[in-house]
C-alpha cells in the first residue's frame, strides 16, 4: 500500500475513533445509555491504539507487549479489588500516571532528537515544555491527593507560611527553565530543572487543600492530565492524542465546574481558600462532631410504623449507603412501600458520596428505576409535601447549616431540604460528622428521628418489621 493510502486510512480510523469517543461521552450523560457509552468509547480507544501500533514506526514490539500485559493485569486487579468508596483515590492515581506518561514521552522525544543530532524546532520545544510541566505537576499533585484520601498524608490543609509567594517564585523559575529550553533544546539540564520544579509545584499546590475540596482537585488534575496528553499529541504530531487529550481536558474542567457549583465554591476559593480552617473571625466551625444536645432516637419497629403510614417517601442516599452497601435493601424497602401505595423517590445530591454519580451507580446496581432518581433541583421543592424523608448514610448534603450558619465551612452549598419534610428518619451509626467535619443541625430537629446502626442492618430490620404491619 502506498504511503499516502496508509496515511488516509490512519486519518479515517482516527476520525472514527474520535466520533466514538464523543458519542460515548454524550451517552454517559444518562444512566440508561451510560454502559453503552462506555463500551463505545472503549471501542474507539481499541481502534485508536491498534491503528497507532500498526501505523507508527515501532522499533520493537517487545516492550509494548510487556507494557500492555502489565497494564492489563494492574487495571483488571484495580477494577476488581478497589472498593467503590475508594474510587476517587484510584482516579487520582490514574490521573497522576497519565500525566507522568505524557511528560516522559515528551521528554524522551527531546532526548532522542538531541542524541540523533536532529533540530528541535520552537513549536516542538514549546509543546515539550508544556507537556513536561503539566504532566509532572499532575503526577505529584495526584499522588498527594491519593495520599490525603487514603489517609497516608494528613487530610487537613497544610499551610506553609508565605506559600503563595513561594509558589509564584517556583512557577516563575519553572517558566524560566522552559524559556531556556525553548531557546536551546540541547540544554538538557533545563529540562531536568523544569521537571523537578514542576514536581515540587504539584506537591505544594495540593498540600494546602483539604477536606471536602479534594474531589474538586482530582477533577482538575484529571483535566491537567488531558492537557498534558494533548501537548504530547503535538510533540508526536498525533491528531488522535490531541483530540483525546482535549476531550479529557475539557470534560475534567466541566466536571470541576459542576462540583464547585454543587459546593457553592469558586475554583479560586478551592485552590487558595483552605477549606475547614478557622476564618478571620476566629470561628472554627469544622471538626465539631458529636454533641450532647438531645436527639430523638427511635428503634426499627417505631420507624417502621412511621413509614407504614407514609404516602410519600423520599430516600436520601449518602456516603454511608456506599459504606454499608445497603442499596439492594433500600430497593427492597422501596418496593414494599410502593406495594402499600406510597410514592417513592430518591433525592440525589451532586456531591453525595465520594465521587460524582456515586449514588446513581449504586442505585443502578440495585436496579432502582431511573425515573425515580431526582436531582437536587427537581426534588427540593417537594420535600415540604413529603411525609417521610429516609436519610441513608447522608450527612453533609442534608445539613441546614449550609443555609444558615455563615461561619460553617459548607455555608452556601446547596443542600437537600430534608429538614422541610414532615418527618425525617436518619440512618447512621452515631452522631459523628460527615466528610466536612461539621455538626448537622438536622439531627436535632423536632421532626427528625435517628435510627442508629449500620444502614444495611437497620433497613433489614425495617423490612422485617414492615412485613409484620
Ligand atoms: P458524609 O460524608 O457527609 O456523611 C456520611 C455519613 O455516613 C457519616 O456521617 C457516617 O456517620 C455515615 N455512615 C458511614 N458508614 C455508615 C454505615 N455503615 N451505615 C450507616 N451510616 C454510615 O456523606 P454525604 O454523602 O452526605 O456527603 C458527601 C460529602 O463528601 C460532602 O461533604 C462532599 O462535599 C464530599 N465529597 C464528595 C465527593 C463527590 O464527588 N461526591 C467526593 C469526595 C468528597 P456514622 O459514622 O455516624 O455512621
Amino acid at each position: 500500500m502506498a504511503d499516502q493510502d496508509i496515511l488516509n486510512l490512519t486519518s479515517a480510523a482516527y476520525i472514527l475513533a474520535s466520533v466514538l469517543f464523543i458519542t460515548g461521552l454524550l451517552w454517559l450523560r444518562s444512566p440508561e445509555t451510560a454502559r453503552s457509552g462506555n463500551r463505545l468509547s472503549a471501542l474507539g480507544m481499541l481502534i485508536a491504539v491498534t491503528v497507532t501500533l500498526l501505523d507508527r514506526e515501532i522499533i520493537t514490539y517487545e516492550w509494548i507487549i510487556a507494557g500492555i500485559v502489565l497494564g492489563t493485569i494492574v487495571g483488571v486487579l484495580a477494577a476488581r479489588l478497589v472498593q467503590l468508596t475508594a474510587m476517587p483515590q484510584l482516579v487520582a492515581v490514574f490521573n497522576g500516571f497519565g500525566g507522568a506518561a505524557s511528560a516522559t514521552v515528551a521528554a524522551s522525544d527531546l532526548l532522542q532528537a538531541n542524541d540523533a543530532g536532529d533540530e528541535v524546532n520552537t513549536v516542538a520545544a514549546v509543546t515539550i515544555a508544556a507537556s513536561v510541566i503539566i504532566g509532572s505537576l499532575t503526577l505529584t499533585g495526584s499522588l498527594i491527593a491519593f495520599g490525603k484520601l487514603q489517609g497516608l498524608v494528613p487530610s487537613q490543609p497544610l499551610l506553609l507560611p508565605g506559600r503563595h509567594v513561594l509558589n509564584a517564585a517556583l512557577v516563575l523559575a519553572a517558566l524560566t527553565a522552559a524559556g531556556v529550553l525553548i531557546a536551546d533544546p540541547s540544554l538538557e539540564v533545563a529540562l531536568i530543572a523544569m521537571a523537578a520544579l514542576a514536581l515540587l509545584i504539584g506537591v505544594l499546590i495540593v498540600i494546602p487543600i483539604g477536606g471536602a475540596d479534594m474531589p474538586v482537585v482530582i477533577a482538575l488534575l484529571n483535566s491537567y492530565s488531558g492537557l498534558a496528553a494533548a501537548a504530547t499529541g503535538f510533540v508526536l504530531e498525533n491528531n488522535m492524542l490531541i483530540i483525546a487529550g482535549s476531550l479529557v481536558g475539557a470534560s475534567g474542567l466541566i466536571l470541576t465546574r459542576i462540583m464547585t457549583r454543587a459546593m457553592n465554591r469558586s475554583l479560586g476559593n478551592v485552590m487558595f481558600g483552605s477549606f475547614g480552617v478557622a476564618d478571620s473571625t476566629g470561628v472554627h466551625s469544622a471538626n465539631v462532631s458529636a454533641t450532647d444536645r438531645p436527639v430523638r432516637a427511635v428503634n426499627a419497629p417505631e420507624a417502621a410504623i412511621v413509614l407504614g403510614y407514609a404516602n410519600s417517601v423520599v430516600f436520601v442516599p449518602g456516603y454511608g449507603l456506599a459504606v454499608a452497601q445497603a442499596q439492594h435493601q433500600v430497593r427492597e424497602l422501596a418496593d414494599m412501600l410502593k406495594n402499600r401505595g406510597a410514592t417513592v423517590r430518591y433525592a440525589i445530591h451532586p456531591v453525595a458520596g465520594r465521587m460524582p454519580g456515586h449514588m446513581n451507580v449504586l442505585l443502578a446496581e440495585a436496579d432502582v428505576p431511573y425515573d425515580e432518581l431526582k436531582d437536587l433541583d427537581e426534588i427540593n421543592a417537594d420535600f415540604k409535601r413529603t411525609d417521610v424523608a429516609v436519610v441513608v448514610g447522608a450527612n453533609d448534603v442534608t445539613n441546614p447549616a449550609a443555609r444558615t450558619d455563615r461561619f460553617s465551612p459548607i455555608y452556601g452549598m446547596p443542600i437537600l431540604n430534608v429538614d422541610q419534610a414532615r418527618s425525617a428518619i436518619v440512618l447512621k451509626r452515631s452522631l459523628a460528622s460527615g466528610f466536612a467535619g461539621v455538626e448537622n443541625e438536622l439531627f436535632h430537629n423536632e421532626n427528625t428521628m435517628m435510627l442508629f446502626g449500620d444502614a444495611k442492618a437497620s433497613i433489614e430490620e425495617l423490612i422485617s418489621e414492615m412485613k409484620e404491619l
